[in-house]
């Protein structure tokens, strides 16, 4: 019987761990088969806070490890398959066969970027093919390039590489955007953006890192190889709750509800980072709610007297 389970092994996670495991919880943490989050799938990460330098995105997800290890945290490598969290102590079950036993879970399984589905999208991924231009965007100083999608996010990356970028071609599959009139306004009346409209990207180009996106226009069939320097995927995040759906509240969009800190809908079930946040999604505020949550569930174990 564990005190707590933490379920994900990136930024919110390790630090839940982090912190469980210096208040003597000595936590289980439930780490995937690709463990260590999104930031191992990033390069360099120049905005976490204590890295004047900057550090990879690997190496800093390999130091929170160690750091949450040094404190007694218990690793197992795994994917939970299914979960019960109507009935005390929670069971969690990992690969289909074997179950673990716990007063308080924190969930941690993050959101996963929506791919455009490409044959070189995975493999230029962290070298020109990125979604996240608050991560990415400085690397990009006075490069062309794509971003792709017709949302909010869209809008709100592109705006945002203009401060970089020499000029963002938006390819969006229709001729109408999804983003908000306030969104749109400000990408079409900024003079670095142009549109790529009723179009769909075929395939991202280039050896090693990217030199340009095959374009295939949806009305006139019409194919063309655009020069850029990279490419922006917004086309949307999907929060990893297939496995909660049914036993926690989760919003519209599938992420899970939490209030007063990090309290999900089932006391003692606790959640942090981007499973819980479509608004934010920062390696650093995953960090912070991960923080929280191990605060929360240890408060929570004291409260019910389980401390
Ligand atoms: P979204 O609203 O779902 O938009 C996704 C866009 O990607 C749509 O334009 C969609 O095209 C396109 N798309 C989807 N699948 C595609 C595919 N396979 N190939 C090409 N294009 C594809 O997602 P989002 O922009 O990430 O926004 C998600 C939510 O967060 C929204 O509610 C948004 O308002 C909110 N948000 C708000 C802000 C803000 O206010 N600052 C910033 C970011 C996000 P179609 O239009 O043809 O469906």
């Amino acid at each position: 019987m564990h005190n707590v389970v933490i379920i994900g092994s990136g930024p919110a996670g390790l630090t839940a761990a982090i912190y469980a495991a210096r208040a003597n919880l000595a936590p289980l943490l439930l780490e995937g088969w690709q463990s260590g989050g999104q930031l191992t799938t990033t390069t360099e990460v120049e905005n976490y806070p204590g890295f004047a330098k900057g550090i990879m995105g690997p190496e800093l997800m390999k130091d929170m490890r160690a750091q949450a290890e040094r404190f007694g945290t218990e690793f197992l490598t795994g994917d939970v398959s299914a979960v019960n969290f109507a009935t005390r102590p929670f069971s969690i079950t990992i690969d289909g066969d074997r179950t673990v036993q716990s007063k308080t879970v924190i969930i941690a399984t993050g959101a996963s970027a929506i791919p455009i589905g490409v044959p070189n999208e995975t493999r230029l991924t962290g070298h020109g093919v990125s979604t996240c231009a608050t991560c990415d965007g400085f690397f990009f100083r006075g490069k062309p390039l794509v971003v792709v999608g017709g949302g909010d996010s869209a809008m709100e990356e592109a705006t945002f590489l203009t401060k970089f970028a020499t000029n963002v071609s938006i390819v969006h599959r229709r001729d109408k955007l999804r983003a908000s009139k306030i969104m749109q306004d400000r990408a079409m009346n900024n003079e670095k953006i142009s549109f790529v409209w009723n179009s769909i990207v075929e395939d991202i180009l280039g050896a090693d890192v990217v030199t340009g996106v095959r374009l295939r226009n949806v009305v006139t069939g019409k194919i063309i190889d655009m020069p850029c320097a990279g490419v922006f995927v917004a086309i949307g995040h999907r929060p990893n709750t297939a496995l909660f759906s049914g036993q926690l509240d989760l919003d519209g969009k599938g992420y899970i509800r939490t209030h007063n800190g990090t309290a999900t809908s089932v006391p003692g079930i606790f959640a942090a980072g981007d499973v819980q946040d479509s608004t934010y999604r920062q390696a650093v505020t995953a960090a912070g709610s991960g923080c929280m949550a191990a605060i929360d569930a240890e408060r929570f174990l004291e409260a019910s007297g389980q401390g």
